[in-house]
């Protein structure tokens, strides 16, 4: 019988590194960077060098000393010998990075399975964040798309898309020798593409799975109103028709759908959404696998807003090349000051600047992310400086926001659709919560194997 190990994402959200094993075969289900990674020990500029491999994260023991797994340049220094990987291949559930934040690590040998979506969604940060974002050279990555078995081993892998906060995300059937194995991924089903996950659900439940590995990330919080991506959309509207002055949101770049609840919104108001050349990259390099995207070159609702170059310029040679492309849709802060009430823009943390250059007068600010960035730990000192920045200059400011997990109602009821053998409950800090779910949980420890 097949048998998990749990390498991360037991016991925590996020940081999914699971070892299946059944027969010959041995796969991972994602390999990624738990959130807060090493901040115990390292802080600003107290980081390992990338030269170092990974001989710093073995001292912490931040990453498992796992044989036949790593690539030979980062066990150079460390007490691991090289081998040939005994890894079939890592299957990715989507391009978050608690799920393949620790992709650099491994043997370039090893095979990645990912969605086309969530390959290109990497493609686009790597070609973005060329000096920080890095997967590593891996020689051979395969491609799948929803409901496209394909086969590592004796494994067969259904790969069926799910509605997450981000496109291209995906949770697995696994046929092993004893049965079905079900792995979710992360997923919700209240926002605009729900009937993905409930794709998902009916097949899973067809499958009867023995087991099913399922995250749980608000398994944590009370029973609340279960904001719906919808809802968001219409507080968006309202707080925009309220404004006098130019609006600003905040959310993330790969959140696709909260994009389109900013852009509906500010349509409906009548006014013109203004995103950075990023998001314009995002968006146009995404038009090819979302049918609903608006086209950015084109579409009169969208500009795309240029900061002064160095030069004090807005020449096109002082742009990166990636991003001269959007020159046609161009938006200054000149512009924008001649009428405010007529934009809604995205505002990224790194972008504040710009607001001495806008001198907003009635703004209001939407900050649409969760809820955990604005105060967890991590991310007080950026806390402080959103609040001085707003305060100054007189910025309004507001929360619109709605989970890409489901709620714990909703995951009780795809538990008892599902109805698994054995659930395992992952991607969760409260793992206990789900023996009130099903009579057979068992509760996976990090760096403990359980055996089915
Ligand atoms: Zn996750
Ligand atoms: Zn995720």
């Amino acid at each position: 019988m097949a048998s998990l190990t749990f390498y991360g994402g037991a016991g925590e959200i996020g940081g999914n590194k699971i070892l299946l094993k059944d027969l010959d075969a041995k796969i991972y289900l994602d390999f990624g960077e738990e959130f807060g990674f090493g901040e115990e020990y390292f802080w600003e500029y107290l980081q390992p060098r990338a030269a170092n491999g990974l001989e710093v994260y073995f001292e912490f023991g931040l990453v498992p000393k796992v044989e036949k797994l790593y690539s030979k340049a980062m066990l150079e220094r460390t007490p691991l010998d090289y081998e040939e990987p005994d890894i079939d291949g890592v299957i990715i559930s989507h391009a978050h990075s608690d799920h393949l934040g620790h992709l650099p690590f491994i043997d370039e040998k090893i095979p990645l399975y990912m969605g086309h979506g969530a390959r290109r969604i990497t493609e686009i940060y790597r070609k973005l964040y060329p000096s920080f974002y890095n997967l590593g050279e891996h020689e051979n990555i395969v491609d799948f798309s929803s409901k496209e078995k394909f086969s590592i081993k004796h494994l067969e892998i259904e790969p069926v898309h799910v509605e997450h906060s981000i496109p291209g995300a995906y949770g697995f059937i696994i046929k092993t020798s004893g049965g079905n194995i079900v792995y979710t991924g992360d997923l919700r089903m209240h926002g605009p593409r729900a009937d993905m996950t409930r794709e998902f659900i009916e097949r899973a439940k067809e499958a009867k799975p023995y087991a099913m590995l399922c995250e749980g990330t608000r398994m944590e919080s009370e029973s609340e109103h279960n904001f719906t991506e919808g809802e968001v959309g219409d507080k968006v509207s309202q707080i925009i028709k309220g404004a006098n002055g130019i609006v600003f949101g905040y959310f993330s770049m790969s959140n696709i759908d909260r994009f389109m609840s900013f852009y509906n919104a500010a349509r409906e108001n009548g006014r013109i959404l203004v995103v950075d050349t990023r998001l314009a990259y995002v968006l146009n390099n995404l038009k090819d696998k979302i049918s609903v995207l608006p086209d950015v070159l084109e579409d009169e609702n969208i500009r795309v807003y240029y900061r002064l170059a160095k030069s004090c310029t807005f020449c096109e040679k002082d742009y990166y090349v990636w991003e001269r492309e959007f020159m046609g849709r161009k938006i200054t802060y000149e512009d924008i000051r001649k009428n405010p009430e007529k934009y809604v823009m995205h505002l990224n943390f790194n972008k504040l600047m710009e607001l001495v250059y806008l001198q907003p007068k009635d703004a209001h600010f939407i900050y649409s992310s969760s809820e955990h960035f604005l105060e967890g730990e991590g991310n007080e000192e950026e806390k402080k400086r959103w609040e001085a920045w707003m305060g100054h200059f007189g910025i309004e400011f507001h929360k619109a926001h709605c989970s890409g997990h489901a709620s714990k109602e909703d995951l009780g009821e795809m538990i008892k659709e599902i109805n698994p053998e054995i659930l395992i409950p992952i991607h969760t800090s409260k793992p206990e919560e789900f023996l009130k779910l099903h009579k057979n949980v068992r509760i996976p420890k990090k760096g403990e194997t359980i055996e089915l």
